[in-house]
């Protein structure tokens, strides 16, 4: 399986992290080694000093798709989840700052923690879901997907005419503002409305 993740997608984190405004989405993966098992910590890594939260909504593709039409596109995913997407913000200012690419910032091993899957018939409308991530029990960070720059289908659409979707992949939809580091000892808990779907350590 191959995690696909997309960046800048909401216009407050972008501002937030003065990046400017993408006119088509910004797209990097993960390997499968980035994906965190339920009930495991994630350990902070010694390459870095600043690792920080991005939690997004997940998709999880259901079936396999290449060219994938905007309007066909709900029916390659049926489950949603939400994840964190980790990032070494120090490692990739210094990367950013060469014109290089993020993997080693973004991709590292257990840099994606996702919780479990639910039916998206649990929610009324998938482009209007609230989220958040409480770290040790106080919200850091809160959006909804209505914000989203690149909706859910689109994004689907454009991956799938650059990489084959199989079943399993994820698709990681973006973070709204509210990143930040965190460090030992936090417990970290995502929300999809009120919905507890995600808790784990810092060790
Ligand atoms: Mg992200």
């Amino acid at each position: 399986m191959k995690i696909i993740c997309i960046g800048r997608n909401y216009a407050d984190h972008i501002a937030e992290l003065n990046n400017e405004q993408p006119d088509a989405p910004v797209i990097f993966s993960k390997p499968d080694t980035a994906q965190m098992r339920l009930g495991d910590a994630f350990y902070y890594p010694d390459f870095s000093q600043d690792i920080h939260h991005e939690v997004e909504i997940v998709l999880k593709i259901s079936k396999i798709g290449k060219n994938i039409e905007q309007k066909f596109a709900h029916k390659y995913y049926d489950e949603i989840g939400v994840g964190i997407d980790f990032t070494a913000r120090d490692l990739q200012a210094k990367l950013k700052a060469k014109g290089l690419p993020w993997e080693l910032a973004k991709a590292f091993d257990r840099s994606a923690p996702v919780s479990e899957f639910v039916p998206k018939t649990d929610f009324a409308d998938l482009q209007n879901l609230n989220f958040h991530l409480d770290i040790n029990g106080e919200t850091r960070q809160s959006g909804n997907t209505s914000m989203m720059l690149f909706k859910m289908d689109y994004i689907i659409s454009f991956v799938s005419q650059y990489f084959t979707l199989k079943k399993g992949d994820f698709i990681f939809t973006g973070t709204p503002k509210g990143v930040g580091p965190v460090k030992i000892g936090d417990r970290l808990t995502a929300y999809v409305e009120d919905r507890k779907m995600l808790e784990f350590d810092v060790k």
